[in-house]
Order: structure tokens, then C-alpha cells, then sequence
């Protein structure tokens, strides 16, 4: 027997009552819940309790497991949250609905050409490295607004909206904060932030779509 309906519902009070303490409308906010690590048989019983927006953090990993799963429930949206190698573009435009993590140049060429290649346009978010920490992927906020320029003007690409993930020791409230602003000054809707530990802060700062992984699977 899995737990995970049970904890996904639970999640999905949550986000109804962050919704409402922040007075957003219902539905606001999209649920994306995050399988990477998990396998056919614990994803089933979610799918099965009707959850459809997952993500995945690795392409190879996705195209393990998911177009059998896909087969099956063909309204599933998935969304790359992880990082993305232009070597894999490929693959993310063909497999992906929505892909978070575009944070360079050289991806964003790929992404352009592949799209252009095989007449599948995933919607794309960019990734900003808000903490400016050394090891983690996505653009320096002072660098977001050229890039995303660069993104529409050089190579083409319709930007739809940013993405974060705070350094894991500081408390995230700004974090957001700072990512909605870029995102406001630079017309892009969607805000790809918040995890199980606090997706409630994210909603409360504008979040569009939360990524919550072990508040529904459990610890990986
Ligand atoms: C794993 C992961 C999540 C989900 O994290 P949880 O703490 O398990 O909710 C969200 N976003 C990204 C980018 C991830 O890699």
C-alpha cells in the first residue's frame, strides 16, 4: 500500500490554504510533483489519485520510465527541473512539456534549433541562481534581464517565465522575492518556486507552480 495519495492530498489542502491566505484565487497555483528517484510503481498510485504535472530532474532518467507511463495516462504534463546539457536537448524538446532550468547561452541554442527541428515547443522557464552560490546552475540576477533578452532576440525563444532554488540554509521569503521582481520587470508570468519545506512562503510570494517531491513520495 502506498502512502503517497493520502500525503498528496494533504499537499494539496495546503496549497488551497496558502492560496486562500493569500487571496488567490483557487487553482492559482500548479502542483508539480517531483518523481526523480522513484520508480513506475510508486509514480502509479499518484497517477492514480489523478496528479498528471510531475518532474523529473535528469532526461535520461525520465526517459527510463516515462513514455510506458505516458502510454497509459497520455494528459501527463512533465516538466525538467533538473539541469539541462545542450547535448541533451534533443531528448528534453522531444520528451518534456515544460523544461525549468535554462541558464546559458549555448543551451538555449540548442533548445532553438531542436524546437525548430522537430516542431514541438516545450514552454521554457529560466533558472536564476539567486543565492549566487558557486556549485548551483542558473543565470547571477544581475545577468537574468540580458539573458532572457538574449533568449527572445539572439536565438529566438519565447520565455515564459523564472525559476529558483534558495540556498538551502537561508530562508527562502527573499529569494522569492527577488525572483517575482526580475520576473514582473521582464513581462514573464510563471514563477517555478517552492519545495515540500516550503512551497507555502513560495505561494504567498506569487509562486505559479511548486515543486514538491518528498511531502508526496517521501524521503528519497
Ligand atoms: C528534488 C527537487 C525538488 C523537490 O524537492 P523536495 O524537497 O523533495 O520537495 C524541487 N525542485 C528541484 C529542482 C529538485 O531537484
Amino acid at each position: 500500500m502506498s502512502d503517497a495519495p493520502a500525503r498528496l492530498a494533504e499537499v494539496r489542502l495546503a496549497i488551497a490554504r496558502a492560496e486562500a491566505d493569500a487571496l488567490r484565487p483557487a487553482g492559482s497555483v500548479t502542483l508539480v510533483a517531483v518523481s526523480k528517484t522513484f520508480g513506475p510503481e510508486a509514480i502509479e498510485p499518484v497517477l492514480a489519485a489523478g496528479q498528471r504535472v510531475f518532474g523529473e530532474n535528469r532526461v535520461q532518467e525520465a526517459q527510463g520510465k516515462w513514455p510506458d507511463l505516458k502510454a497509459a495516462y497520455p494528459d501527463v504534463e512533465l516538466h525538467l527541473i533538473g539541469p539541462l546539457q545542450s547535448n541533451k536537448a534533443k531528448e528534453a524538446v522531444a520528451l518534456f512539456d515544460v523544461i525549468h532550468t535554462v541558464d546559458r547561452p549555448s543551451v538555449a541554442q540548442a533548445l532553438a534549433k531542436e524546437i525548430a527541428r522537430q516542431g514541438r515547443a516545450p514552454r521554457l522557464l529560466v533558472q536564476v541562481n539567486t543565492g549566487e552560490e558557486a556549485q548551483k546552475a542558473g543565470v547571477a540576477p544581475q545577468e537574468a534581464d540580458a539573458f532572457i533578452a538574449a533568449c527572445r532576440d539572439d536565438y529566438g525563444l519565447a520565455i515564459d517565465g523564472l525559476m529558483c532554488i534558495p540556498p538551502f540554509e537561508q530562508s527562502p521569503g527573499p529569494h522569492f522575492a527577488l525572483l517575482a521582481k526580475i520576473a514582473a520587470r521582464n513581462g514573464l508570468s510563471l514563477l517555478s518556486m517552492g519545495m515540500s519545506s516550503d512551497f507555502e512562503t513560495a505561494i504567498e510570494v506569487g509562486a505559479t507552480h511548486v515543486r514538491v517531491g518528498s511531502a508526496i513520495f517521501g524521503t528519497r
